[in-house]
């Protein structure tokens, strides 16, 4: 039995001037909605997220993790897992990744009073997608 499906991510953000809901990673990434730069990093979440795709592709075959086998606890594993969803899709389909990521997190969630997380989980996945394509060279 495995006992870990997946890597798990135990970070979770919010902006403490706006609120937002992010990720501050790399060594400047702002709030996504009120511009603020933050001390208070996680500079290597791209490639951890990188990580939980390729581990999970290695594994399962597929970037994502079926809903009722694994949930997300954390803004990061949400994140992830939205990314992941992403991949399986784009993987049937190619071409422009960009493209295909804004149309894709259009239809994903009702994002709300969150359209901010839109673009940034956006940005996140195409940092991300630079990782995966380079380690699968061809297959994604
Ligand atoms: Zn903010």
């Amino acid at each position: 039995m495995v006992s870990e499906i997946t890597l798990r991510i135990p970070y979770s953000h919010t902006c403490p001037k706006c609120g937002a809901y992010y990720i501050p990673y790399g060594k400047d990434v702002p709030c996504p909605r009120c511009g603020l730069v933050e001390e208070e990093r996680f500079e290597d979440f791209i490639s951890k997220a990188a990580l939980a795709l390729l581990y999970n592709y290695a594994n399962y075959g597929s970037f994502s993790i079926p809903p009722e086998d694994w949930s997300p606890v954390t803004l990061s594993e949400y994140i992830v897992h939205v990314v992941s969803v992403l991949f399986d899709y784009y993987k049937q389909r190619k071409g422009d990744f960009e493209k295909f990521a804004e149309e894709f997190l259009d239809l994903f969630e009702e994002w709300g009073e969150h359209s901010y997380l839109k673009k940034h989980i956006k940005d996140i996945a195409l940092e991300v997608y630079k990782v995966v394509s380079k380690n699968l060279s061809g297959e994604i």
